[in-house]
């Protein structure tokens, strides 16, 4: 397995006024891994993953982005973002765009790519997403779940480097759920690098690489999904996760 780091995150802090939510993460993602971070409501999940591809701006800290230096003011914030995807719990599609139309309009307005390029692009973007017959639906005409998975394919479509997906399912109906997981499991195994914040702990418990878990804006413990599922050794890891049993 390659061990070279895409995402190095080095005594990361945020600030909002008085309250430190981030309060010295450490964490690093290898090429080809996922990583799965897991935690309580309000430990500074988002906040971290928004840092890094700076749609928070950190306190402090150092950010290493497939070779960015995110935080450095030199570092060229658009070219940045396209090694970085994102895919967000509400999906933030434009309601009044086609399905082709979402995921075409970073490749148009940020790769520059001809018109016949971007079709290309995005339907292949949409076929790896298994929504390739859905290419002129309106995302009102689509369930959650294929609204999810074309915000994934959005992001795949731009070829990142590393995609960090905040509660890719939180919003989902519990059935609609699965269909998601399976999307980022393909991904996964098309080598695709992956930073997860999830609440699904089964998906985090069988499909992650390394498994994070937050408390407190900082890292409490991290290991294999083994360790921090079937032996965490921290209390905060325990007590969190009785909750899921
Ligand atoms: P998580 O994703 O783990 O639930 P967040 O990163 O969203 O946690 O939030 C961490 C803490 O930071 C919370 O206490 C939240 O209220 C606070 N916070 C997040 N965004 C802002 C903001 N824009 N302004 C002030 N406080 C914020
Ligand atoms: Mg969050």
């Amino acid at each position: 397995m390659n061990s070279s780091p895409i995402l190095q995150i080095t005594d990361l802090r945020k600030s909002y006024g008085q309250t430190e939510v981030l309060r010295g993460v450490n964490l690093r993602v290898n090429a080809g891994q996922l990583v799965c971070v897991i935690g309580p409501s309000g430990s500074g999940k988002s906040t971290m993953l928004r840092c890094c591809n700076l749609l928070e701006v950190p306190t402090a800290g150092k950010i290493l982005a497939n070779g960015h230096d995110v935080l450095d003011p030199r570092t060229n914030v658009n070219r940045m973002r396209q090694d970085v995807g994102m895919v967000f719990q509400q999906f933030n599609l434009y309601s009044h765009l086609t399905a082709i139309q979402n995921v075409s309009l970073a490749l148009r307005k940020v790769q520059k790519l001809g018109r016949a390029e971007t079709k290309a692009a995005a339907l292949a973007a949409l076929e790896r997403v298994g929504l390739a017959h859905k290419a002129d639906a309106m995302p009102a005409q689509l369930s959650g779940g294929q609204q999810q998975r074309v915000g994934i394919a959005r992001a795949i479509a731009l070829k990142p480097k590393i995609i960090l997906f905040d509660e890719p399912t939180s919003a989902l109906d519990p059935e609609l759920v699965d269909d998601v997981l399976g999307v980022m499991r393909q991904l996964r195994e098309s080598g695709m690098t992956m930073l997860v914040v999830t609440h699904e702990m089964g998906f985090a418990h069988a499909a992650a690489d390394h498994v994070v878990f937050m408390d407190g804006g900082v890292v409490v413990e991290e290991g294999s999904a083994a360790d921090v599922f079937e032996q965490p050794r921290e209390t905060r890891t325990r007590s969190f996760l009785s909750r899921y049993i």
